[in-house]
């Protein structure tokens, strides 16, 4: 099986510095793969690497099997790479279903149809309402985003993403600045994705990294110090020392 992603002895200094290490990492089809690691590990440089914002000084990035190491990230997102936290516009006072047709729209790159209301178009709504629907918010479709709570907003972001049917999910901190409930729904809501999309997930919330991941892989200064399933990575004493700070782990 063609792994998803492919990354081989990815390289990025700054300066002297080793934002990224000589790092490689593999996702199968299907997988959720959580990276963790401490403040400045390189983990949004990895992410930005990935995502095609941040070039990398050397190594290669393989999507599906094709080298995207200097792809531009429009070019990536077509493919089917998408990340979460590129969807900071929302309409406000559009509805839910209104902002995941327009993402429809946007992803299909098409131009505007003046001349049939969006809502008529069922080669928007249906896909939209699907996405919706995945991201648990069926009951707000009709709701303006001004009306939603803030957890109810990045359920809506992931519509946002979902209707694109991406090959590979990039979620950096998904909870990030949620309340324990809402963090909960969007565990949910990711567990209810699994298997159905590979997701690489940057979090931050390790009670939901152990009960969610396939695999971990542990990033400290720019290296993959460890990488396994939840159990693995809390039974590994490297990780304990050089990360958990010999906590207990949630496992
Ligand atoms: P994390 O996301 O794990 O907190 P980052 O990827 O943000 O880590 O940062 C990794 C290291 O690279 C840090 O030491 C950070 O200061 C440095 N760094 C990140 N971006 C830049 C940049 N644009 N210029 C210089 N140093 C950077």
């Amino acid at each position: 099986m063609t792994p998803t992603l492919q990354v081989t002895n990815l390289v990025k200094r700054y300066g002297g510095l080793l934002a990224t290490d000589h790092l490689s990492i593999s996702l199968m089809p299907g997988e959720l793969h959580a990276i963790i690691g401490p403040n400045g590990a390189g983990k949004s440089t990895l992410i930005g690497q990935l995502g095609g914002e941040v070039h990398p000084d050397s190594g290669r990035i393989e999507f599906a099997g094709q080298d995207i190491t200097a792809m531009p990230p429009d070019q990536r997102a077509l493919r089917g790479l998408a990340r979460s936290y590129q969807i900071t516009s929302l309409f406000t006072e559009f509805s839910v279903l209104e902002n995941v047709a327009l993402a429809m729209q946007a992803h299909r790159g098409h131009s505007f149809n003046f001349w049939t209301p969006m809502l008529k178009q069922p080669d928007l709504v249906e896909p939209a309402l699907r996405a919706i629907d995945q991201a648990g918010l069926t009951h707000r479709a009709q709701s303006l985003v001004s009306e939603l709570a803030h957890g109810e907003r990045r359920q809506l972001e992931m519509a946002m993403v979902l209707v694109a049917e991406p090959k590979l999910l990039l979620l950096d901190e998904p909870m990030a600045g949620m309340s324990h409930q809402e963090s909960g729904k969007v565990v949910e809501l990711l567990r209810s994705l699994k298997g159905r999309y590979t997701v690489l997930l940057v979090e931050h919330d390790m009670d939901a990294v152990f009960s969610l991941a396939d695999r971990i892989s542990v990033l400290v200064y720019g290296s993959i110090i460890a990488c396994g399933t939840p159990d693995e990575i809390s039974a590994n004493p490297e990780v304990r020392t050089a990360y958990l700070g010999d906590e207990e782990v949630a496992a």
